[in-house]
């Protein structure tokens, strides 16, 4: 399975009861290859009218951001852990993150990237397997067996909270010294074998196993 052969496969996903509402699937965009990928909460109104994700206002900000470190958003891979859009964009039900986060964790797998930036609680927690605030483990890389994660505020958040968006900025400066220094680092950089996460039914909100090792690429 290739990853225009996964989106096709979800196009008339029923999975879940968010297929009622929505207008399309939004799979995610960006580079095949990337070695770095963003994954959020899942697609507002404007995404799912467009059928891509980040399109609004949050998605402008992110944009801007990636840029302000010199990436383009065709330099990475841009996806959502939910696919569809929730109702009046209201949060992701535990078991609508279960039934999605398999097609997520395919999308690692294919893309293999060295860093996955989480942005925001439910992409942070879900990706981290364990119920830990964004504002605690923002702007660390954490190690997982295959790719390190990072996670980030999300955009959002940083719109509607002013007094965020200057922590935002500094932990995208954190993220370009993590790139640098592993673009420094031939190990780092190394293609990884395919990820086999294991795709359990707890949901992030379930207390977890141990925390994941955290280590500084410092
Ligand atoms: N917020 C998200 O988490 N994802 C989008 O695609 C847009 C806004």
């Amino acid at each position: 399975m290739d990853l225009p052969q996964l989106s096709a496969s979800l196009q008339d996903c029923q999975r879940c009861q968010l297929s009622k509402g929505r207008t399309q699937v939004v799979f995610g965009t960006g580079n095949h290859k990337a070695s770095i990928m963003f994954v959020g909460e899942a697609p507002g109104f404007y995404e799912d009218r467009e059928g891509i994700p980040f399109v609004g206002a949050a998605g402008k900000l992110l944009t801007e951001l990636l840029q302000s470190i010199g990436l383009e958003r065709s330099d990475i891979f841009i996806a959502n852990v939910i696919k569809c859009r929730p109702p009046n964009n209201r949060d992701p039900l535990p078991e609508e993150i279960d039934t999605c986060k398999p097609f997520l964790l395919q999308q690692i797998e294919l893309i293999q990237p060295k860093l996955v930036c989480t942005l925001g609680n439910f992409a942070t927690q879900t990706l981290l397997e364990r119920k830990v605030g964004i504002t605690r483990v923002r702007g660390q890389a954490i190690h997982l067996e295959h790719f390190v994660v990072f996670p980030l505020l999300h955009p959002a958040a940083a719109l509607h909270q002013g007094n965020l968006r200057i922590p935002l900025k500094e932990d995208f400066k954190k993220l370009k010294a993590v790139l640098d220094q592993m673009s420094n680092t031939p190990t780092l950089l190394k293609a990884s074998s395919p990820p086999t996460l294991s795709t359990p039914n707890a949901s992030p909100k379930d207390t977890p196993t141990e925390p994941p090792t955290q280590m500084s690429l410092f």
